[in-house]
């Protein structure tokens, strides 16, 4: 479940490790400011300065865990993905994307049963705004 404090206009998120950068967060762990919750961003889409991202409810405990690991001694690449595909296995992919502008919100899309939010990693996927052209603002 996405916490209530997630809507379009508000900037809810802290961020809590970033794992990846392109122009940007392409993906990382955030924060809820307001009640703690904690999620996994992905990239799934890009168009100009606006990004949509595939969301994944995380345990916080689990999300603090994954940020010391990570956070201690060197952080390789491998390392990272495994503690990712690790965190995935303990959480639940939520059936909404979120697009930002910035750190600001600008659309939420639930999406519905027969559309399969995009799995792979961004650098797979066409980024080419067809998902976020979809979203309603
Ligand atoms: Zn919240």
């Amino acid at each position: 479940m996405l916490c209530s404090h997630i809507k379009p206009g508000t900037t809810p998120f802290e961020t809590l490790f970033v794992l990846e950068e392109h122009l940007g967060l392409a993906s990382g762990l955030v924060e809820c400011k307001s009640c703690e919750a904690t999620y996994l961003l992905e990239l799934i889409d890009l168009a100009g300065n606006d990004r949509a991202y595939r969301v994944t409810a995380v345990e916080p405990v689990h999300a603090h865990a994954m940020v010391h690991t990570l956070s201690r001694g060197t952080c390789d690449i491998q390392r990272a993905a495994s503690e990712v595909q690790n965190l995935e296995s303990r959480s639940t992919l939520l059936n909404v994307t979120i697009s930002m502008h910035g750190s600001i919100i600008i659309g939420l899309d639930r999406v519905a049963d027969t559309v399969e939010i995009p799995r792979d990693h961004w650098r797979t996927l066409p980024c080419d705004g067809r998902w976020l052209s979809q979203t309603p603002s």
